[in-house]
Order: C-alpha cells, then structure tokens, then sequence
C-alpha cells in the first residue's frame, strides 16, 4: 500500500499542470465536473489508500464505504473502499486523484505487459479531449508528470489489478460503441 507521502507527492505532481496549456473547461462548460451535479449516484472512487488525503470534514464531498461484498472490485480486493461525490465545487488543490489523471488513464497490454496512458475510454460521452483523442494536442509537461506519478501508483498490485480489469472491460466493450450508437 502506497504511503501518505506517496500521495502527497503524486497529488503536487499534477496540483498545477492542466492537460491543456490552456482551460480544456471553456471547450465543455466543464462537464467532468458540472455533469454531476443533479446525480446522486454519480460518483469516483479513491485509489486503494488515497483515503489518507482527505479528513470527514470537506463540506464539499460526501465520502461512502463501498464493500467488495456488494460492488464489482477486481478480485484482489477485499475489505472497503471509498467512494466519494462532489457536492459543490472543490478547492484544487484537495482534488481526487481521479480528477487530476482525467482525461488520461493507463491502458494494460496483456501481449507485452505494458502500461500505456491512452484517452480514457470511458470520457468519450463528456469529453471533447476524449472525443478528439490525439495526445500531441495534450500540454506535454501534463503528460510526464501524469506517466510519473502512474509509475509510482502502479507498484501497487491492487491499483495495477484495477487497471488491468478496466483495459480488458474495455476491450470487450468499449465505452466508443456505445457512443456512436447514443
Ligand atoms: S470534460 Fe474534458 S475538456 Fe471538459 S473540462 Fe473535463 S477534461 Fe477538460
Ligand atoms: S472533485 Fe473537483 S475537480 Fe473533481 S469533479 Fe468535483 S469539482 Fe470537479
């Protein structure tokens, strides 16, 4: 399990690059984060440990314990883990995890037991990055911090077993399918 300072340091590598030089949220109204505001059920979840990062206290974010009893996990995981909504917009700098990676995420090769950062497929309905899906249109200082930072998280077995179980859902169905049929 990754530490605190793991996080803390992961969490500054991406606290002031953004995936473009300039605000990817005047392109979508900001949807990543505005489309969840009348859904309740909409949601993230926290890396395994990433719990470290945030106190009961944010009056900007309703934190829920998911068992692996009751919802899908990869199969190494047991026990808890937090999922977390947004209620109002956040302060940057405490944002999840997940916003910060977003629109990128690693993509698992099986063939040759990679890692590979690709648009995240499951963005395509949201995201005009997604949708456009050319990472030389990415601010490349976003991308060498984003592959830093992935390096470290993915010395988890359980974050690289999640990563793993998303790249094989999405090659049997992918997020795109759907999309071009909505
Ligand atoms: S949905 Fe995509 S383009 Fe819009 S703010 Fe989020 S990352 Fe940027
Ligand atoms: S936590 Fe912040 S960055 Fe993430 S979706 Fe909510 S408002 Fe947007």
């Amino acid at each position: 399990m990754l530490t605190k300072s793991d996080f803390e340091y992961i969490y500054q590598l991406l606290d002031d690059v953004t995936p473009l030089f300039g605000d990817c949220g005047e392109l979508c109204s900001r949807r990543c984060c505005s489309d969840w505001d009348d859904q309740d059920d909409v949601g993230m979840y926290l890396l395994p440990g990433e719990e470290v990062m945030f106190s009961t206290n944010e009056d900007w974010l309703v934190i829920e314990k998911h068992s692996t009893i009751d919802y899908e996990f990869p199969p190494s995981w047991e026990g808890e883990y937090y999922f977390v909504k947004c209620i109002k917009p956040c302060p940057r700098d405490k944002r999840p995890f997940e916003c910060r990676t977003f629109p990128l995420i690693p993509y698992y090769n099986a063939a040759d037991d990679t890692f590979d950062l690709i648009m995240n497929p499951d963005g395509i309905i949201i995201c005009p990055l997604v949708q456009h899906s050319d990472l030389n249109d990415l601010n490349p200082e976003f991308i060498k911090n984003l592959q830093e930072a992935w390096s470290i998280l993915l010395e988890d077995p359980l974050i690289a077993d999640d990563i793993k179980l998303k790249s094989a859902q999405w090659d049997q169905d992918p997020p795109w399918q759907k999309f071009f049929t909505e």
